[in-house]
């Protein structure tokens, strides 16, 4: 049952509100952002007619920004707030009022921003933005970052086992008779990957005999058996390539350089000319770039903007992204990657991923080129072809050689067909001094990237749930930052 914000009723003691300077960072928010918004987003979620009476989702949610805003955790948020005049006026409650269990935060989270779409809550902040006037520029810079999980990778083995025991555990605390009746690990033999293969075989068992005793099993059991199923069917797990970690399944190894790696997720970002990002998407650290764009564009047109031109570097530079941008009338100040300049992609080879920033091919399996050359023609004939080259050794060994691999074959690769209108188009555009003026403008993605990952936490995972828990915390941050940038936006002489 949902109990609505109750500062309306203001006590005696709220005449202490007055000593807030009207210049607050919290007040100049208030008065720019109606967060009603969280009320239509999370109402399906709550029983409104049944139940203990739920605390105010707005309240909760204006927590929550503070928290975001000064990088605080659920226990201090709640702490300082009991101290802050401007927090407690913020949140919306009277001086002696008393604040909720900082362990609600974390259910809120959860339970009801992350039962949603909780992009949406960007776009809303976003729509009121545009509905103030407060965006002058009609040009998008869209760019990627990344996060680390706040756990460590492991090996399949261990992701096996860890699973396995903390599928135990939560049977153990739902019903502690119950774990007779599960099947006991057993000691696992033989060369690692033939332990891998009985431990994959045990883990499966185990889930389907915790299926059978708790069919209806809700909270900590269910969410242990989802990530069971997930590392269970997991194809590439065994590869190496897939779940690297039990308690976060959904974070992978992406590269930041050609040579350096991190563990966790990878969020693409599009943001105005202007400071206000309009769209952001988390994916696990090793997906491309590209496969964001379309999803960020869809959500900025959400927004009520009009976008004229899109600032992207070389990873956004693909065939499909600029054929979207042109259907749209959208001038593309984008650096071609190579597999625009000197190929085409085409939605069924795009298993196979280009990743720029270590020039190299990803196979479906996991497995990177090791080396690339343009084969063909050399006599200016654009029908030659870009090849990249993998391991065989590792292609011999492979599960997903089917159709990808003929065993006995010495070599395998991957081939882009140039494009010679795409080539052209690119050549001349680059070349223009147009383009060379706009693309300096990125700097400013940049600039938003660091104020994301070092003033208001985006360089760690703080929360769990995997990719759900990642993207709850990448849209507070988002919307949190863009609450700071409408106070400079509408004072501008701070823009
Ligand atoms: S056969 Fe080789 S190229 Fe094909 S998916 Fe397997 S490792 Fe990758």
């Amino acid at each position: 049952m949902l109990e609505l914000n109750k500062q309306q009723t203001l006590s005696f003691h709220s005449e202490l509100y007055k000593l807030i300077p009207q210049d607050h960072l919290l007040i100049r928010i208030h008065q720019l952002i109606d967060f009603s918004f969280i009320l239509d987003f999370v109402q399906g979620h709550y029983n409104l007619f049944y139940g203990r009476r739920a605390k105010d989702p707005e309240m909760l949610f204006r927590l929550i920004f503070i928290q975001k805003l000064y990088n605080l955790s659920d226990e201090r948020v709640i702490e300082e707030t009991k101290v802050n005049l401007a927090y407690k006026w913020f949140v919306g409650l009277n001086p002696e009022d008393p604040l909720p269990d900082p362990s609600l935060l974390s259910l809120f989270r959860v339970h009801k921003i992350g039962a949603g779409e909780v992009e949406n809550l960007l776009t809303e902040v976003v729509k009121q933005c545009v509905a103030k006037g407060l965006i002058k520029s009609s040009a998008v810079l869209i760019d990627a970052t990344h996060t680390h999980s706040k756990y460590e990778a492991s090996k399949p083995l261990q992701v096996l086992k860890q699973a396995a025991n903390r599928l135990q555990r939560a049977v153990k605390k739902h019903n502690s008779k119950l774990l007779k009746q599960l099947p006991k690990m057993p000691e696992f033999e033989g060369e690692i990957r033939e332990q891998e293969k009985q431990a994959l075989a045990y883990l499966a068992h185990l889930g389907e005999t915790v299926e059978e005793l708790l069919p209806d099993a809700e909270g900590q059991v269910q969410s242990r058996l989802e990530e069971t199923k997930k590392i269970v069917s997991d194809e590439r797990l065994l590869a190496w390539k897939g779940v690297q970690s039990a308690i976060d399944p959904d974070a992978r190894f992406g590269w930041k350089s050609a040579t350096t790696s991190f563990f966790g997720y990878k969020e693409s970002i599009a943001m105005t000319e202007d400071g206000i990002i309009t769209a952001i998407k988390v994916e696990p650290g090793n997906v491309s770039d590209p496969k964001a764009f379309p999803e960020l564009m869809k959500h900025t047109s959400e927004t009520g903007l009009v976008v004229e031109e899109v600032l992207a570097d070389k990873a956004y530079g693909s065939f499909t992204n600029l054929k979207l941008l042109e259907r749209d009338g959208i001038t593309p100040t984008i650096q071609l990657n190579e597999m625009m300049l000197y190929g085409h992609q085409d939605e069924h080879r795009d298993k196979f991923v280009y990743h720029k920033d270590s020039e190299t091919v990803e196979c479906p399996a996991g497995q990177h080129s090791i080396r690339k050359a343009k084969m063909g023609p050399k006599d200016g004939n654009e029908c030659q072809r870009l090849t990249f080259f993998f391991d065989v050794e590792k292609c011999k060994d492979c599960p997903l050689q089917e159709g990808c691999y003929k065993p006995g074959a010495k070599s395998k690769t991957y081939s882009v067909p140039i494009i010679p209108e795409f080539k052209q188009k690119a050549v001349e555009y680059h070349n223009s001094e147009a383009f060379k003026q706009r693309y300096r403008m990125r700097y400013k993605i940049e600039q938003k990237n660091h104020e994301l990952k070092n003033h208001h936490g985006l360089a760690n995972s703080q929360y769990s749930r995997g990719l759900i828990g990642m993207r709850i915390q990448a849209v507070l941050t988002a919307i949190v930052v863009n609450a700071k940038r409408m106070v400079k936006l509408a004072s501008p002489k701070m823009a």
